[in-house]
């Protein structure tokens, strides 16, 4: 072991969220996952979204979990009894699968329903530096749990037409979670995802999304990569599948970003 002094610090979290589905939030968390635990952060990734993709991508087989972010959210389980190992990504998962769909309904009717998450993690925090919260394509009971949970929130995005209209309902959102619900909730940044600068209309929007956000805008920007692409059908991020890789680098470098901004946070 290394002579530093024990961490005492608890997790950071952070949700990495955007309604729109396909966007890159999932390839952001894996990604983003991997590349912290690369230098050397403890990092647990919560699985929020019932099409268990996150569980997948960081090898973990939905269909045999014995317990799950489901068990979880109806506390039948504690995380530190449901969670797994990512061997190849080097850190944690809660994993999901189509159970999740479930939980919506049955939360609904139940006590502290936006708040199971937050009370769930709080017993696990002393033990990891980063916890990332992959969020489903919506705005809904679960993407809730997770924001009430966390300190920041991520957003990868496409730089398209549209993408500026989405984004307004989600930092409507962020604000008014913000102002009734945790008012440790921050917009962390916006990432620059699948991005071809050969596109001028890509250029044009990351122009108009650095004029309106400013630094909230992550200087890392993630390529449009095949290799991003293929490696969750070898159930390892991309930063681990291939790490010579454009996106890998890329990922590694948002990675940095991450720890640099919240040394600054804290
Ligand atoms: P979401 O979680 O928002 O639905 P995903 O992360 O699953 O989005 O990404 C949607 C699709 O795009 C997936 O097939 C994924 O492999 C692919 N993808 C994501 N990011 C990249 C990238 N930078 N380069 C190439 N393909 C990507
Ligand atoms: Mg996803």
């Amino acid at each position: 072991m290394s002579t530093n002094p024990p961490k005492t610090t608890r997790a950071r979290v952070f949700c990495v969220a955007n309604q729109k589905g396909g966007v890159g939030k999932t390839t952001t968390t894996v990604n983003l996952a991997a590349g912290l635990a690369a230098v050397g952060q403890r990092v647990l990734v919560v699985d929020l979204d019932p099409q268990g993709n996150a569980t997948m991508g960081s090898g973990i087989d939905k269909r045999r979990l014995t317990a799950s972010i489901y068990d979880v959210l109806l506390e039948t389980a504690t995380i530190a009894s449901a969670r797994v190992r990512s061997e190849r990504g080097g850190y944690d998962v809660l994993g999901a699968n189509r159970e999740l769909a479930g939980a919506e309904v049955e939360l609904v009717g139940l006590e502290r329903r936006d708040r199971r998450l937050r009370a769930a993690l709080e017993a696990v925090a002393p033990e990891y530096d980063f916890i990332l919260v992959d969020c489903p394509p919506s705005l809904s009971l679960l993407t809730l749990n997770g924001l009430v949970s966390a300190h920041g929130v991520i957003v990868p995005m496409q730089c398209e037409y549209f993408a500026l209209e989405g984004l307004s309902d989600l930092v409507n959102t962020i604000r008014q979670v913000h102002a009734n619900l945790n008012p440790d909730l921050q917009l962390i940044g916006l990432l620059r995802v699948m991005f071809d600068p050969r596109i001028t209309l890509q250029q044009q929007v990351s122009d108009q999304l650095k004029a309106h956000f400013g630094d909230k805008v992550f200087n890392a920007v993630i390529p449009r990569n095949v290799r991003l692409a293929e490696a969750p059908s070898h159930g390892m991020p991309g930063v681990v599948f291939d790490p010579a890789s454009r996106g890998a680098q890329s990922f590694m470098e948002f990675a940095r970003e991450m720890v640099a901004r919240v040394d600054s946070l804290r």
